[in-house]
């Protein structure tokens, strides 16, 4: 730190993203990006665009929101579309949370949370998950705070079910429930169809892993016009183009052919079946993921071993440090070949370990 950093941040603990190296060729299973490319008219919308580069970005992102308003069924005006859902989520800390009014999060989740309440000095509370990492809606009516709630959650995978959310909104009507549903589209329901309903409900959705565009950044956030007009303060107060030139061509040509990713995503959730079923027999326990990621354990393995292992033999996994969780990994569902390989070099890992 130099001696010029402001006081303020001497406490603050930055977000640590997972391993992207650049060493060697991994089967990269750590960060819950999609294992296919994007659609290649993706690629093209991004040439044709980079011609125009010379201008600014729409700073309303009209086209995208227009396209992505009709796929979903809402109005434009309730759309905001933002760098990364990160971005989003930001906005969200710094429109709905204050001194009085705490951002309220599960223990386990999505590690980015405290930091966006850190940075933005607001107070903020965590509630434990159960034993068996499930959220126990009733420690979120009348919350006192905004609520954020990753649906399903990160690291766990586990998953609430529409109704549930809509008893914690019903039960929070003076208070924002931020859903962050970044996996969503790998089988669990979500909130979109309560948006109607619901003024106090923000629901928050990325291109980064059902679509395939992680290095894109792109995500939106979708909520009634008003709270959507406050996000749009603190975007313009920020930052107004957010959304570059070919993020929004890439989000564009990504979202005509919406198809082609409903398809990889389909062959994700089944790939996820057969990991489950042949890391079952080898002896693991999980928990019942609704993701494009397992949350594993083995009883004869630490954690942290089967990372270091797997990383020797040239597949990388997500191994967390914290104390109640450090028997697990997180391990991102890739192509059916990369978990036959997962599965099979773990075999060869448990067989040594007990020769
Ligand atoms: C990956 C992820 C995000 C953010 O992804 P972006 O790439 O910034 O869109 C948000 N929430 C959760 C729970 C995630 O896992």
């Amino acid at each position: 730190m130099s001696r010029f950093f402001s006081e303020k941040y001497k406490d603050l603990k930055a977000y640590v993203p997972g391993e992207q190296p650049r060493d060697q060729q991994y089967i990269k299973l750590n960060t819950n990006e999609s294992p296919f490319p994007p659609h290649p008219d993706v690629a093209e919308a991004v040439r044709q665009e980079s011609s125009r580069l010379r201008l600014y970005s729409d700073p309303e992102c009209t086209e995208l929101r227009k396209i992505l308003a009709e796929r979903l069924g809402l109005e434009p005006d309730m759309l905001l579309m933002t760098n990364g859902s990160d971005e989003i989520l930001n906005f969200a800390f710094m429109a709905f949370c204050d001194q009085n009014t705490p951002a309220i999060f599960p223990d386990l989740t999505y590690g980015f949370y405290p930091v966006f309440a850190q940075i933005n000095q607001l107070p903020w509370k965590e509630i434990p998950l159960q034993p068996d990492f499930s959220i126990r809606i009733g420690d979120y009516f009348r919350a006192a705070g905004t609520v954020f709630i990753a649906n399903p959650n990160a690291p766990t995978g586990v998953a609430l079910s529409r109704d549930e959310i809509e008893q914690i909104l019903r039960e929070n009507p003076d208070h924002v429930v931020v859903v962050d549903e970044a996996y969503v589209d790998f089988g669990a329901e979500s909130c979109l169809p309560l948006l109607r309903k619901y003024d106090n409900l923000l629901v928050v959705q990325t291109f980064s892993k059902s679509r395939s565009l992680a290095g894109g950044r792109l995500g939106f956030g979708a909520g009634s016009p008003e709270l959507i007009r406050d996000l749009n303060t603190v975007k313009y107060s920020t930052n107004p183009y957010n959304v570059n030139r070919l993020t929004a061509a890439a989000g564009i040509a990504c979202l005509q052919q919406d198809e082609y990713n409903r398809e990889n995503c389909r062959v994700i959730m089944e790939n996820r079946a057969w990991s489950v079923e042949k890391l079952k027999e080898l002896g693991f326990e999980m928990t019942d993921s609704l993701s494009n990621f397992l949350f594993a354990r083995h009883p004869k393995i630490s954690g942290e071993v089967l990372y270091r292992k797997l990383k020797e033999r040239g597949i990388l996994i997500r191994h967390f440090t914290l104390p109640q969780i450090s028997d697990y990994n997180r391990i991102t569902i890739g192509t059916k070949e990369q978990m036959e390989c997962l599965v099979r070099t773990i075999k060869e890992i448990l067989e040594e370990k007990s020769a």
